[in-house]
């Protein structure tokens, strides 16, 4: 089970959406989102956050370790809450939950209006996807090339096209 949390950057100027697995951390776990503008301007600290692709994401640490006897981990690295879902994009990047939603909307109007087209743009469109955001650096995506699968929301996984009915515009 998760559930959805858009929350903007503490610039205001982007935001992104996120994940909390099984809500075993409480959103205030998120001390800090910076994206790439308000990132510059943050001196890293590897004990408390974590950086994908120019974004920062803080960690009340004081929570995580409240939390602790919850997790699965003996001690829960800001890596681990990212990678295992528990404080993490929805998806592989911080939009990923609105740009899929979009991306599968555009295809199901293809499908609309030019039948073969959309075949033939919906056998590489989660490949294709995949790739470019391992190129682009991000950190799920690459886990994933080394054969690791991230978590996702359940309607994010994969294609996700299963629910492209529900697409309505
Ligand atoms: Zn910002």
């Amino acid at each position: 089970m998760c559930v959805e949390h858009k929350k903007v950057c503490m610039c205001g100027r982007n935001s992104a959406s996120l994940q909390f697995r099984d809500e075993i951390m409480p959103e205030e776990v998120l001390e800090g989102l910076y994206c790439p503008v308000c990132a510059a301007a943050v001196r890293y600290d590897g004990e408390s956050m974590i950086r994908d692709n120019g974004w920062i994401i803080k960690y009340d640490m004081d929570i995580v370790r409240f939390m602790q006897h919850k997790l699965p981990a003996v001690d829960a690295t800001p890596g681990y809450l990212f990678d295992e879902g528990y404080c993490t994009w929805d998806g592989i990047y911080p939009t990923d939950r609105a740009d899929s939603i979009r991306e599968r909307a555009e295809l199901a109007e293809l499908a609309r209006t030019d039948k073969r087209k959309y075949i033939e743009r919906f056998k590489t469109w989660g490949i294709n996807r995949m790739n470019r955001l391992a190129e682009e650096g991000w950190r799920k995506a690459n886990e994933r090339e080394q054969g690791k699968e991230p978590l996702q929301c359940e309607d994010d996984a994969g294609t996700g096209l299963r629910d492209m009915s529900e697409v309505r515009l």
